[in-house]
């Protein structure tokens, strides 16, 4: 396969085309962003560990039925992926209130919620990706009724799936974002989920001490965002080994680079 030219740079990730039409390489940048871009920072490392966490966690969907726009990883920041028509939603999904419900709404950091909720955001950076509602979107025609409804259900599959697999390692899904597109199959246009899900999308919490596992630690200034990263990948068997990715431990990181690049 034979990568083409960039056809779209996001703020962790760069999507460049390839000789198949329906197919892209994902890039997996080290670039950290936070409040609509107000923050930013290099983290060294960040790409590769959210590549392959992602990688592991749409493979696992997949096997379930889920459908992904997930075709191989190529290399240690790199992905095929089949290129989706983006709705351009982003679907939040809380099983605990944190983050901008308990600004918006002053509900308690940590509240369980009784059941998940699903929010939905306009994809809009220079709106800043406001909340909206179900009628919006038909109203706009971001998406049809029927995508919302097969959507919603997909959601709650996923998220079904994700809190057994992450309570099995101990940690807690406290909430996540997704994004879905649309691709042509046997010309009808199927739903594939079309985006990462990696410690930048979603918040985690160890279960016990409620240390964040995520990116809440480089919006928040807490550092240590390598570590806690690399402690899920360790916890999801994808590092079995003592590693540790420190972006001031040169050594370290060349040794999980050398490891991840099988
Ligand atoms: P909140 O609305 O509390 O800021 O975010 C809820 C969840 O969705 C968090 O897990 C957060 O990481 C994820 N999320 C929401 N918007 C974005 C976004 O634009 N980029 C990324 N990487 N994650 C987002």
């Amino acid at each position: 396969m034979k990568k083409g030219k960039k056809l779209y740079e996001g703020k962790a990730k760069i999507i460049y085309s390839t000789n198949n039409k329906s197919l892209a390489i994902q890039y997996f940048k080290d670039d950290a962003t936070a409040f609509n871009n107000q923050k930013k920072s290099k983290i060294d490392g960040k790409g590769i560990l959210n590549n392959r966490i992602s990688e592991h966690i749409l493979e696992n969907l997949n096997q379930i039925g889920i459908k992904t726009h997930l075709v191989k990883r190529l290399n240690m920041r790199e992905q095929v992926i089949k290129l989706a028509e983006i709705i351009p939603i982003e679907f939040i999904v809380r099983n605990i209130a944190s983050g901008s419900i308990t600004k918006r709404l002053g509900i308690e950091d940590g509240t369980v919620l009784k059941n998940p909720l699903i929010e939905y955001c306009l994809k809009n950076d220079e709106l800043g990706d406001p909340l909206i509602a179900e009628e919006h979107i038909l109203t706009f025609g971001w998406a049809t009724k029927k995508e919302i409804e097969k959507i919603k259900k997909i959601i709650l599959r996923i998220n079904d799936f994700m809190i057994g697999m992450f309570r099995g390692i101990g940690i807690k899904l406290v909430d996540f974002k997704l994004e879905f597109g649309r691709i042509k199959s046997s010309n009808k246009k199927d739903i594939i989920l079309a985006d990462e899900i990696s410690p930048d999308t979603c918040r985690l919490w160890d279960a016990l001490t409620e240390k964040k596992l995520d990116k809440d630690r480089f919006r928040k200034s807490l550092g240590g965002l390598i570590p806690a990263y690399t402690e899920v990948a360790k916890r999801l068997g994808i590092l079995h080994e003592q590693s540790n990715v420190n972006s001031s431990n040169v050594t370290n990181l060349s040794a999980f680079k050398k490891k991840i690049k099988k």
